[in-house]
């Protein structure tokens, strides 16, 4: 019997998700294809996967590393964990605006002279006035 462990409470929430449509998984039973889905989780979390502590397969958070196995999925962690972590783990990915800052900066100007514009008043780069109407 190995170690087992209890749920800490703080299940691993993957920040985002997203369908790998570049390999699709097919079916042997006539099923359609089915794209795996990749989930990005912040870098303490995939800390704690590749430390054992979090359930690779259900992500729960444990108190215990690479127990025989999740006491929530019963997924085979002392066994599985590690090998099944390194074919899955993709990298770290930049999550958010591939924009520069310099760019950002510009969307936002545009964003607020557009709203300025949409609601009626004219925009400087500092200032939101009212447009005067009819003065020339
Ligand atoms: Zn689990």
């Amino acid at each position: 019997m190995g170690r087992t462990a209890k749920p800490t409470g703080r299940p691993v929430i993957p920040i985002a998700i997203e369908d790998a449509t570049e390999d699709l998984i097919f079916f042997e039973d006539g099923r359609p294809p089915r794209s795996p889905v990749i989930m990005y989780f912040k870098e303490y979390d995939i800390g704690r996967m590749a430390a054992g502590y979090v359930c690779l397969q259900c992500k729960e958070d444990l108190d215990t590393a690479f127990p025989e196995e999740c006491p929530i999925c019963r997924y085979k962690m002392a066994a599985r964990q590690a090998e099944d972590f390194a074919k899955e783990y993709r990298g770290n990915a930049h999550i958010g605006p591939s924009t520069t800052l310099e760019q950002e900066r510009e969307i936002m100007n545009y964003l607020r002279e557009k709203k300025a514009r949409d609601t009626g008043h004219i925009w400087t780069p500092s200032i939101v006035v009212p447009e005067l109407k009819g003065w020339h």
